[in-house]
């Protein structure tokens, strides 16, 4: 089946008032592929601006992590339903910035449960570190951090998800990973999808590539069957994430 392709942008902890009203005005006003799904995460502070200067009608925002307890005492987190008393839709759970602060395979998994039975859909992040993908062991260590967030999912929610694999080397290095290396773990996550969830999950489901993506690489790693969009950090900050939105045309 066709899947939407699918743009995140993960502003990571960058931007001022300024800077994020002036990505976001760019994002309005330029020509968008209407077939796209976009989707920027600010940091949580900047999210109400962001909510409130998006127009363009195929961009959404996102929060870049949330806290899997309801509201109560745990100072400095910001629960599901605060993000959804924003107006927002989505978050992003596990990336490797935060599972390297000591998120576990299962934090993140309970995370990821909390915020879609709280309303969120979310953007769940895998990948391996140079040393495990050295080793000969990327497909199991995704594959361990996808058994652990299917022990909380059941069937309805894979809805609400979709996939980044990023692997750790190819973060913020400019080491993008080369189409085939991308495909052979896209299509890995796919296999396993299919032996462990469902056929239906494993076709449906979006499997997005972040890793020193930009407007040079996107074009040809967008043309893998297995890649169905992009996670982006560096280069969502800068005017080339519209070509990188745009490289599926
Ligand atoms: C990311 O932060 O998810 C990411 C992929 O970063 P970059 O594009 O800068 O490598």
């Amino acid at each position: 089946m066709a899947r939407k392709f699918f743009v995140g942008g993960n502003f990571k902890m960058n931007g001022t008032k300024e800077s994020i009203k002036a990505i976001i005005k760019n994002l309005n006003e330029a020509q968008l592929d209407p077939n796209v799904e976009v989707v920027i995460a600010p940091s949580h502070l900047y999210l109400p601006i962001a909510v409130d200067a998006v127009t363009a009608s195929t961009v959404s925002v996102s929060a870049q992590n949330v806290y899997a307890k309801p509201n109560g005492a745990h100072t400095g987190e910001v629960s599901v339903s605060q993000l959804k008393d924003l107006g927002l839709n989505w978050t992003i759970t596990g990336h490797s910035e935060r599972r390297a602060g000591g998120e576990s395979d299962e934090n993140v998994a309970d995370k990821t449960k909390a915020a879609i039975d709280g309303g969120l859909s979310v953007i769940w992040c895998c990948g391996e570190s140079l040393e495990e993908r050295e080793a000969g062991n990327t497909v199991a260590v995704v594959e361990k951090q996808l058994a652990a967030l299917a022990a909380k999912l059941s069937g309805n929610d894979w809805k609400k998800i979709v996939i980044a694999y990023e692997p750790i080397w190819a973060i913020g290095t400019g080491k993008v990973a080369t189409t085939e290396q991308a495909q052979e773990v896209h299509a890995a996550i796919r296999k396993w999808l299919k032996a462990k969830v469902s056929d239906a999950v494993a076709d449906k489901t979006r499997i997005l590539y972040g890793g020193s993506v930009t407007a040079k690489n996107s074009k040809d790693l967008a043309k893998q069957p297995d890649i169905d969009g992009f996670l982006v950090g560096g280069a969502s900050l800068k005017p080339e994430f519209v070509d990188i939105i745009n490289s599926n045309q």
